[in-house]
């Protein structure tokens, strides 16, 4: 039994606090316990910092009140971040020893990564960051503790003024708070609300990527940064993975490839607008045709609509206040027009045009448009940012009743897309109202119930974007993971209770009544020229046998072979096959990588034993090498091949 005398020593110090430990039940300890102490065995080990209620914070945080206590493991989401933000301060600490001239800045947790951004006149070349690179693997070495400090403004300033990093003193002399936390390791300390890894010996599992120029806070007004990217991971082998996907990337650069085959270009005329020669034209439209063979099945119609329409009508859609940035102004006659961005109010101008009834429910209009957004010259990339695209776009007027089963079957399409393509794995987001938005809350709720229920009863998994729905409608968003793992959204369905309202549409019921259509916005490839960039790396450029712009190439063994190649080829193209033969005077060895190169799916070699017997033997892309067969046999083995369905890989 404790005396009296015993709490009167330390009464602040007894102050009781219970925290809950996730998987360890409640704990009662003493208030300004550190976190660290909150942790069992192995755990404790390998936590390289906390979630208290929820919030990241520092292992040597002191718990004062009554709270909850999760480890942040390196191998999670709030784990990485933490790696990722304390290798960027390992790695200005790195800079400030080797270039002390250099004067630091701002350096966030990215993707997959950070960077950290410095004021260095001369610029860093590739050598440097080998330099830099290893500075980092010392300071891990000498395995730092990494300790919080908590300032006022004021003296912060002063201290880095003393230190000559104006930068971080004008960062810190417009911070809204009075006292601010300094991180501290070894001999550099740097601004930081933190958490960090407790020292610098966690770290290791890093490499610096790349370097480019950056203007101080973005405004090209101010003076140019050297931004200096790197990766970080909790441990080598995910470095390594990494490191071997971003090398994967580079090699499946759509950029690169439709170069390389031939299939588009771009004009600094027309910025961020592609030119599709042959090649690429060819395939572009073999993509439109598997849409509009899915139009047949799902019962689709097309339609054509214009390109300039008169600025009133965005205003009466919507688009002029709440897309106005995306879009292309034209004026004639003294009418200001504007480039469609999108086909969703011509689509309403035609359905306007009569007076339906519920019988007709739904009317489906698809329309391969040509539609023009404004991106900055900045951001467009190659074909997946453009500002000329073609989506291949539909919408469907319904009765409420009918939602459920519309957005059923735009899952069945999405679905045989996913599987004509190869995309074995996907991702679906459903995206709630945003800020901006139009219509009454009743819709939105009633539009975001549908889609839930549909999902749910189509077994769709799908995770929330809360917010991140269209200004009109929510929506429901279809991603897929590439051959490199990458996610890119392709398909997308979203409803929209508000366009019918503005076009004032209807149709009359079972009972006479005028009744209010639901219009649903849907595409399954999305822009045709983002699909067409994403197939590309998808496929390395070797496309599906139905897709490829040459599907056959006979190459000769000398011209003794070139009739009957000729022959061949011309045969194969009366049936339909793109076959070409290559007769020129060339190595067979040379013709043959050539062949290759341009990622042809079948060449087949030419020789006098082929010529004699009649015969083919084609050999695959990939290498394989298939018996010989006659004419007759290759074409019925090529049309088997190259039907769409089947995935089209031979
Ligand atoms: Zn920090
Ligand atoms: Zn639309």
């Amino acid at each position: 039994m404790s005396g009296k005398s015993g709490h009167s020593s330390g009464n602040r110090m007894s102050k009781q606090i219970t925290v809950s430990l996730s998987g360890d039940g409640v704990r009662t300890i003493p208030a300004g316990t550190p976190a660290r102490e909150t942790l069992g065995g192995k755990v404790a080990k390998l936590a390289i910092g906390v979630m208290i209620d929820g919030r990241p914070r520092d292992l040597s945080t002191s718990l004062e009140e009554d709270c909850s206590v999760t480890p942040i493991l390196p191998d999670t989401e709030e784990g990485l971040d933490l790696l990722r933000h304390s290798t960027a301060h390992l790695l200005a600490h790195a800079v400030k020893r080797l270039f002390p001239e250099a004067q630091v800045t701002i350096g966030p947790v990215i993707d997959k990564g950070f960077f950290y951004d410095f004021k260095f006149d001369r610029g860093f070349v590739p050598e440097d960051l080998e330099r830099i690179e290893a500075e980092m693997a010392r300071i891990v070495a000498e395995n730092h503790e990494v300790k919080r400090e908590d300032w006022s403004r004021d003296d912060a300033v002063a201290l880095f003024l003393s230190m000559g990093e104006e930068f971080k003193a004008e960062i810190i002399g417009g911070l809204p708070e009075a006292t601010v936390g300094l991180y501290r390791q070894g001999d550099f300390v740097d601004l930081c609300r933190g958490p960090h890894v407790p020292a610098t010996g966690r770290l290791g599992a890093f490499k610096l990527l790349s370097v480019a120029g950056a203007y101080w806070r973005g405004d090209e007004r101010n003076p140019m940064l050297q931004r200096i990217y790197g990766t970080a991971w909790a441990d080598r082998k995910s470095l390594e993975q990494h490191i071997a996907r971003l090398e994967e990337a580079k090699r499946r650069d759509h950029r690169r490839l439709g170069k390389q085959l031939g299939l588009f270009s771009f004009h600094k005329e027309a910025p961020g607008s592609p030119f599709f020669h042959p090649d690429g034209a060819l395939v572009y439209n073999l993509l439109v045709e598997y849409i509009r063979g899915l139009y047949r099945r799902y019962d689709y119609s097309e339609v054509i609509t214009p390109q300039i329409l008169d600025v009133d009508l965005w205003h009466r859609s919507g688009h002029y206040d709440n897309y106005r940035e995306n879009m292309f102004f034209t004026s004639v006659e003294e009418r200001d027009f504007a480039v469609k961005p999108m086909n969703c109010p011509t689509h309403c101008l035609m359905y306007s045009e009569e007076l339906h009834s519920y019988r007709e429910l739904p009317i489906r209009f698809a329309d391969f448009g040509r539609l023009h957004r404004f991106e900055r010259s900045g951001v467009v990339h190659g074909l997946t940012r453009v500002r000329s695209f073609c989506q291949d776009d539909a919408h469907i007027f319904c009765a409420p009743e009918q939602i459920q089963e519309e957005i059923r079957s735009v899952i069945a399409m999405i679905r045989h897309m996913n599987e004509t393509f190869g995309f074995n794995e996907t991702r679906v987001y459903l995206s709630t109202r945003p800020e901006k938005s139009i219509g009454s809350d009743e819709a939105w709720e009633n539009a975001e119930r549908a889609l839930r229920e549909v999902l749910a009863s189509e077994s769709v998994e799908f995770r929330l974007n809360a917010g991140d729905g269209a200004f009109y409608g929510p929506k429901i968003d279809f991603c897929v993971l590439d051959a490199v793992g990458r996610e890119w959204q392709l398909s997308t369905v979203q409803l929209d209770f508000s366009l019918p309202e503005r076009f004032d549409l209807g149709f009359v019921d079972t009972e006479g009544k005028q009744k209010r259509p639901v219009m649903i916005h849907r595409a399954v490839l999305g822009s045709l020229e983002r699909f067409l960039g994403i197939l590309i790396e998808h496929t390395a450029g070797a496309l599906p046998l139905w897709l490829a712009p040459c599907q056959v190439r006979l190459v000769t063994v000398t011209d003794r072979q070139n009739e009957f190649a000729d022959e061949v080829a011309r045969r194969l193209r009366r049936e339909g096959f793109r076959a070409k033969a290559d007769l020129r005077n060339e190595k067979l060895g040379f013709k043959i990588r050539e062949a290759q190169a341009a990622k042809i799916p079948v060449v087949a070699v030419i020789g006098d034993k082929e010529v004699e017997a009649g015969t083919v033997a084609p050999r695959l892309l990939g290498g394989e090498q298939v018996e010989p067969m006659t004419i007759d046999a290759f074409a019925v083995w090529l049309q088997e091949r190259s039907r769409v369905g089947n995935g089209g890989v031979p």
